[in-house]
């Protein structure tokens, strides 16, 4: 999708810290880490938010990319977010997984 940063990520049309790529997603690091490790997990297809996943095979895709990434990473324990409209943190509208390790969280989220 034109105007959108992640889009352009995925397409290496802007450079990001790439973690991860297989087929249908690619993982990097977000530029404002709120952890000693926090990566962004995307789709290479833009949907906007979750509430726009139109598909399981989708959902599959994304998930199932974040516990191989952690193992990858040497990673058993983290915290995975996903901020779904203004009110709950979204600001980029391409959905992402955020994963986070290497600190203790608080619950609930803040
Ligand atoms: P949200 O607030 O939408 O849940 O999360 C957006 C995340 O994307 C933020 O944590 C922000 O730091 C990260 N981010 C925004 N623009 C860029 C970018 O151009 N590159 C990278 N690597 N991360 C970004
Ligand atoms: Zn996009």
């Amino acid at each position: 999708m034109a105007d959108c940063i992640f889009c352009k990520i995925a397409n290496k049309e802007i450079p990001a810290d790439l973690i991860y790529e297989d087929e249908n997603v690619v993982a990097f690091n977000d530029l404002n880490p709120q952890a000693p490790v926090h990566f962004l997990v995307i789709p290479k297809k833009h949907y906007a938010s979750l509430n726009d996943i139109d598909s399981e095979e989708a959902f599959g895709n994304i998930f199932s990319a974040v516990p191989k990434i952690a193992e990858k990473l040497g990673i058993k324990e983290y915290r995975t977010v996903i901020n779904t409209g203004e009110s709950a943190g979204q600001t980029v509208f391409h959905i992402h997984v955020h994963v986070m390790a290497g600190r203790n969280f608080n619950w609930p989220a803040g």
